[in-house]
């Protein structure tokens, strides 16, 4: 038995009809937090964790304790696809026969991935580009093929294009469509309760990654949605991660300020002469990562790179198979 099947399936109250269930992940986030929202008729669910017994025990516990039946979930809402949020969601609507609810762009990305689960062209083009050694791609897609095995294509019956509202006893959840962590990431605001059902866009002391892609200034996206977020009133923040916490405004701030000290520090490392992605990662990181860290490292670097070209500050150059990037 894994240490993580001890922990998760705790629940508590977090505002009138909503309950925050932690999940067990298998890796170091810990926990993913999933929302049960009561309706005026049975319950949201929003996100489901992943696709492990463990989180599968782990939310049946949780629902015994609440007293509330698999049917009674009558909407299923992921905030986006990754696997922390989207794993188990066949296992929860075969159960439930729930109405599934996520952004379109959203499915469209599972879809694609779902149907290419060793490797997409894209993450190969990417890796290629970045200038990585062929040992070192074949580790990375190594360390990825369990996880992308867990993806399955989900064809929501309520496909999101941001701007709805979603009727609850809380009163309505009005989506919010946030783009830069992933392409089709939503969250939901409460206004009556001045609650933010953030997802993975606001994390108290994480920051966020962004999911970068080819000829997408993803960072910017992200930026732009932060600033969005910051228009509105949020009394407190309910994270996929982490305790529910406040001072929304501030956490925007210092996230502004955490990605320009990062895209200084990477015009600073390109000054002396161009870098791959691969070679900036390892002046930012100056110690080694995993196979698996790495990847993540390399795509939060692409994400800054693309934002700076798309600004006109820097540009990129075919050198073999890989690009090299310099000040412009
Ligand atoms: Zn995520
Ligand atoms: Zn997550």
């Amino acid at each position: 038995m894994t240490p993580y099947l001890e922990i998760g399936g705790d629940y508590r109250e977090v505002l009138p009809g909503v309950h925050l269930v932690e999940l067990p992940l298998p890796f170091s986030l810990g926990l993913v937090n999933v929302y049960l929202v009561r309706l005026d008729e049975g319950w949201l669910l929003i996100d489901c964790g992943m696709d492990t017994e463990a989180c599968l025990e782990a939310l049946t516990r949780a629902l015994e304790g609440l007293n509330v039946a698999w049917t009674d979930i009558r909407q299923v809402l992921v905030t986006h696809m990754h696997p922390d949020h989207v794993g188990l969601a066949r296992k929860v609507l075969d159960r439930t026969s729930a109405q599934l609810i996520m952004h379109r762009r959203e499915a469209e990305l599972l879809a694609e991935v779902a149907g290419s689960p060793l490797h997409t062209r894209f993450e190969d083009q990417v890796l290629a580009d970045s200038g990585i050694p062929g040992d070192l791609v074949d580790k990375i897609e190594a360390s990825f093929v369990d996880i992308r095995r867990t993806f399955c294509r989900l064809d929501p019956a309520w496909p999101l294009g941001g701007g709805e509202q979603i009727p609850t006893r809380l009163g309505a959840l009005q989506v919010i469509w946030t783009r830069g962590h992933s392409p089709g990431h939503v969250c939901l605001y409460n206004a009556p309760h001045r609650a933010l059902f953030a997802g993975d866009q606001i994390l108290e002391h994480i920051t966020p990654n962004i999911g970068f892609q080819p000829d997408h200034d993803a960072l910017g996206e992200f930026l732009s949605s932060l600033e969005r977020l910051a228009e509105l009133d949020v009394d407190l923040i309910l994270p996929s991660h982490g305790a529910p916490f406040r001072g929304h405004r501030a956490w925007i701030e210092q996230t502004h300020r955490h990605h320009a000290e990062r895209c200084a520090q990477i015009e600073a490392a390109l000054s002396p002469e161009p870098k791959t992605a691969h070679e900036l990662v390892g002046d930012l990181w100056n110690r080694r990562l995993s196979p698996f860290h790495h990847r993540f490292a390399v795509f939060e670097v692409l994400a800054h790179l693309e934002y700076l070209k798309q600004r006109g500050r820097l540009e990129a150059r075919r050198d073999g198979e890989a690009l090299r990037w310099s000040l412009a």
